[in-house]
């Protein structure tokens, strides 16, 4: 999927244009409406909301496009040798949880194993690497050296258990929670529900070219924060690995479209998401080539059970974002 730099830019401006495109008719919202009610395709809210934001913001669309031309600049410059790999980064983390009883309001355990399940993901420390395919070895990032660190946890009780996707959840003034400096933490909110049109959204988070913004960060239903959750196809914490994963600047691995590019070379091309739990290997033919695709990759909506890796340029791609270059490089202050 990798092309040339300015291969790169161009399909992003296309793409740009076509998701404008597509937003401003109804039969499309329809679509979003069918993909994101059927079942587990409710997985993660980021993307439709994204397409929205971009189509009704121009600025966060320029935004958007220079932090692409920054992400491919880093990346250029560390294959120069220009830039040390390691750079390690510890990422404090607040979470503001918006409870109307004791059984979402989420414990401190639950918060921790979040926090576990983070590290260990994003270090390739845990148990399921042992089952990447051998064909992917050589491409799993190994240890991202981005780390995360429990920095505070704020509570509130509501009577709100439904929340749209659509940061009230995020204020004060509008029933949720303010973030604590968007800057320099990842804030995470936890709702208990999140509706929307006849489905619902597990998580969503903002994209780098929102770094700072009073709404930055990442929402999730109670039930998909840490490990033990009552689902037992997504109680693992890797949903909001995943949501993570959109918060240092990774789409979706089926690139949101039909055999889309993720801007990622090392991912292979796929024609969608996946569900459930595919058999391995999985080929599907994109522009006439058959492919073993990578439906364990934490961007794709297989089950957790079968999410446990990210690729090496998919972990450029976040290092770029909280470089000292990089939209989120506050994050490395603290
Ligand atoms: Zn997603």
């Amino acid at each position: 999927m990798k092309k040339t730099i300015l291969g790169v830019l161009i399909t992003l401006m296309v793409s740009c244009n076509n998701n404008e495109t597509e937003n401003v008719t109804p039969e499309n919202t329809n679509v979003e409406e069918t993909n994101i009610t059927a079942g587990k395709e409710a997985f993660c809210g980021s993307d439709i909301l994204r397409r929205k934001h971009l189509a009704e913001d121009p600025a966060a669309m320029q935004r958007m496009l220079q932090i692409e031309q920054q992400t491919v600049s880093f990346i250029e410059q560390k294959k120069m040798g220009k830039i040390l790999p390691d750079g390690s980064v510890e990422i404090p983390v607040i979470f503001n949880v918006l409870y109307t009883k004791a059984s979402n309001n989420v414990s401190d355990a639950r918060i921790n194993s979040q926090i576990d399940v983070l590290n260990k993901a994003f270090a390739s420390t845990h148990a399921d690497i042992s089952k990447i395919p051998a064909e992917f070895q050589s491409v799993n990032a190994g240890d991202t050296k981005i780390k995360f660190r429990l920095a505070g946890i704020n509570r509130k009780s509501t009577k709100t258990s439904r929340w749209a996707p659509d940061d009230k959840m995020k204020k004060a003034s509008t029933g949720g929670m303010d973030s604590t400096n968007p800057n320099q933490y990842l804030n995470i909110w936890v709702v208990d529900y999140m509706p929307y049109q006849t489905g619902y959204v597990l998580g969503y988070a903002t994209f780098p070219e929102d770094a700072g913004l009073w709404n930055d960060g990442v929402v999730m239903m109670d039930d998909y924060v840490g490990e033990g959750g009552p689902d037992a196809t997504h109680n693992q914490g890797r949903v909001t690995v995943h949501e993570v994963g959109h918060y240092l600047n990774l789409r979706h691995i089926w690139g949101d479209a039909n055999c889309g590019d993720d801007l990622v070379g090392d991912t292979p091309q796929q024609i969608t998401k996946h569900s459930s739990v595919p058999t391995y290997p999985r080929y599907e033919t994109c522009g006439g080539v058959s492919r073993s695709v990578m439906f364990m990759n934490y961007m794709d909506y297989s089950d957790e059970t079968t999410l446990f890796m990210f690729t090496q340029q998919q972990n450029n791609r976040m290092q770029a974002s909280v470089s000292a270059s990089g939209p989120r490089a506050g994050l490395r202050v603290l």
